[in-house]
C-alpha cells in the first residue's frame, strides 16, 4: 500500500515489514516481491541476457569482437544485488522522510484493530490503528507431495544466487518459469522447461506459443506435456529428476545442476490470523475476498495486491490501487481503481507486451463473427544485418466488427514489447477504434507503426507478412 501517500495526508502510519526466509535460506530487505526477488532483478537479468545477443550482432555492424564472450554471472549477480540493496535504502529512506514508522516485524491479528508484530528476536510489539491495509503478497508454491521438492529452488532465490545455476531444469510454464527460463538461455545456461499443459495459461495462445517457439528456436529446451515425479541428489551434488510424459505415459529422468519451481504463487494470509479479525478468505484460493474500493469483510480492513481475490498479480496495479485508497481515506476522493485494459509485458527473450482481451476472451464474449482480427508478421529493421530470424515477430489487433471497429485487444511480440504496448495503451483505456489508430501515422523505421500499419484481416486468408519498407 502506499503508505507514503496516507502518511502524506497528516496521519499516524506504521508499516510491518518482514521477509520469512525461502527454504532455501535466501532473504532479502525492504520493498517487497518486485524490487527484491521479482520484476526489478528479472528486467536486469533479462536485460544482460539481451546485451549478450547484441554483442553477437554487433559483428555484423563492423564490431571487432572475438566470439564467443563469455558471461560471468557472479559479477552479474554482485551488481544486480547492490542495486537491489540501494532500493532497499531509498524505501527506507522515503518513508523516514515522510514520517512513515517502518517496523522489522511479522505481523499478526489479535482482534480487528489490533496487530501484534514480532521481531526476528522474539520481542513482540502491539499496535493499534484505526485503518488496517493488508498487502503481504505472495510467495512461491512447492509441490511438497513430490519427494526431494525441497531441493529446488525458487524465483524467491535464482536472483540472489552468488554462482551460475549450472545446467536448469524451470518447472511450470508462466510468466515467472518462461522469463527466468528466458534469461537462463540468454546468459549461455543449459535450461529447459517442463510445461505441464499449456504455455502462458490466461493469455492470448497463438501469442504464447511464437513466445515459446522462439524460447526453442533461442536454444530453451521444452519438455512438452511433463510433470515431475520425483527429485534425488546425487553423489555427484546433481539433482536428477524424474518425471512423466503425459501423452506417452513414459517416465524419463536427466540430472541438472539446478530445478527450479515456477509453478504458481501462493498468497501469503495463512500466517496473519485473519480469523481473529473477522477477514474473510476463499478457502480455495486462500485470496483475502475485497469489494471494488479495496474493502475487505471488515469495514476498517482494506487488502491490496496479490492476496486480494481477482487481482492482477502486478505490482503497478497494487501501488495504484494503494494511492486512491489514501485519497479516498484521507482526500475526499471518491475515485475508484480501475482494473480493466490493465497493459502487461512477459520478459522473455522476444517480449510480448499485450493490453485487453485475448482473441479467445473476444471470441467468447463477442462470438466470431462480430470480431475482427488484424495482424501481421514484420521484421525489425535491426534484425536485417544482424541476420536474426524474425519469424515470431507478430502483432495481432482485436477488434470489434462492427462501425469503427473498437479495439479490443492488441497484442505484440518483438524488441521493447513493454515499451510499444504502453502508449498503445492509452489508445485502448480511451476506447480507440480501429479507424482512428489507422487515421495516425508511423514513426518510421520503428517497430511500433507496424501497429498502425496493421490492415491485413485473419477472416480475409491473405498473407498477413509486411514486405514494404
Ligand atoms: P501462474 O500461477 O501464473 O502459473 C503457474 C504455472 O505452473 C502454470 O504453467 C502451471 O501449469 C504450472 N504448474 C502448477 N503446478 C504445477 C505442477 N505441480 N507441476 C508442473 N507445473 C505446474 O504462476 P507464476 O508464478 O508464473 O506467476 C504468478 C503471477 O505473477 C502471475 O499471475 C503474474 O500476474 C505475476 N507475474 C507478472 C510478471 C510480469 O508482469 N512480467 C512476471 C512474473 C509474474 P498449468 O497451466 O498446467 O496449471
Amino acid at each position: 500500500m502506499r503508505v507514503d501517500a496516507a502518511a502524506q495526508s497528516g496521519r499516524k502510519v506504521a508499516v510491518l515489514d518482514f521477509v520469512e526466509p525461502s527454504p532455501q535460506g535466501t532473504r532479502w530487505g525492504l520493498g517487497g516481491t518486485c524490487v527484491n526477488v521479482g520484476c526489478i532483478p528479472k528486467k536486469l537479468m533479462h536485460h544482460t541476457a539481451l546485451l549478450g545477443g547484441a554483442i553477437k550482432d554487433a559483428k555484423n555492424y563492423g564490431w571487432d569482437i572475438p566470439l564467443p564472450v563469455h558471461h560471468d554471472w557472479s559479477t552479474m549477480a554482485q551488481a544486480v544485488q547492490s542495486h537491489v540493496k540501494s532500493l532497499n535504502w531509498g524505501h527506507l529512506v522515503q518513508l523516514q522522510d515522510r514520517k512513515v514508522k517502518y517496523m522489522n516485524l511479522k505481523g499478526v491479528f489479535l482482534d480487528k484493530h489490533t496487530v501484534q508484530g514480532e521481531s526476528k528476536q522474539g520481542e513482540k510489539t502491539i499496535l493499534t490503528a484505526e485503518n488496517i491495509v493488508i498487502a503481504t503478497g505472495g510467495r512461491p508454491k512447492y509441490p511438497l507431495d513430490i519427494p526431494g521438492a525441497k531441493l529446488g529452488i525458487s524465483s524467491d532465490d535464482i536472483f540472489w544466487l552468488q554462482d551460475s545455476p549450472g545446467k536448469t531444469l524451470v518447472i511450470g510454464a508462466s510468466y515467472v518459469a518462461l522469463e527466468c527460463a528466458g534469461f537462463l538461455t540468454g546468459v549461455g545456461l543449459d535450461t529447459s522447461i517442463m510445461v505441464r499443459s499449456i504455455p502462458l495459461r490466461g493469455f492470448d495462445q497463438q501469442m504464447a506459443h511464437l513466445v515459446t517457439d522462439h524460447m526453442a528456436s533461442y536454444g530453451t529446451r521444452i519438455f512438452w506435456k511433463c510433470i515431475p515425479i520425483k527429485i534425488e541428489k546425487l553423489d555427484s551434488g546433481k539433482l536428477q529428476v524424474i518425471w512423466k510424459n503425459l501423452e506417452s505415459n513414459v517416465e524419463e529422468r536427466e540430472s541438472f545442476d539446478t530445478v527450479m519451481w515456477a509453478i504458481g504463487r501462493a498468497p501469503e494470509t495463512g500466517d496473519l490470523c485473519l480469523d481473529k479479525a473477522g477477514v474473510q478468505i476463499n478457502p480455495e484460493t486462500g485470496k483475502i475476498i475485497v469489494g471494488a474500493n479495496e474493502e475487505t469483510s471488515v469495514s476498517h480492513i482494506y487488502a491490496i495486491g496479490d492476496l486480494a481475490e481477482g487481482r492482477p498479480e502486478l505490482t503497478p496495479t497494487a501501488i495504484k490501487a494503494g494511492k486512491l485508497l489514501a485519497h479516498r481515506l484521507f482526500g475526499n476522493s471518491t475515485e475508484l481503481m480501475n482494473y480493466d485494459n490493465v497493459a502487461t509485458t512477459v520478459f522473455t527473450p522476444l517480449e510480448y507486451g499485450c493490453v485487453g482481451l485475448s482473441e479467445e476472451e473476444a471470441v467468447q464474449q463477442y462470438g466470431e463473427d462480430n470480431i475482427e482480427v488484424y495482424h501481421a508478421y514484420y521484421k525489425p529493421l535491426e534484425f536485417t544485418i544482424a541476420e536474426r530470424d524474425a519469424t515470431q515477430c507478430y502483432i495481432k489487433m482485436v477488434c470489434l466488427r462492427e462501425g469503427d471497429q473498437r479495439i479490443l485487444g492488441l497484442h505484440f511480440i518483438g524488441p521493447n514489447a513493454g515499451e510499444v504496448i504502453q502508449g498503445f495503451a492509452l489508445g485502448i483505456k480511451c476506447n480507440a477504434t480501429y479507424t482512428q489508430l489507422s487515421s495516425t501515422i508511423g514513426i518510421h523505421p520503428t517497430c511500433a507503426e507496424d501497429v498502425n500499419k496493421l490492415n491485413i484481416t485473419k477472416r480475409s486468408g491473405l498473407d498477413p507478412t509486411v514486405t514494404a519498407c
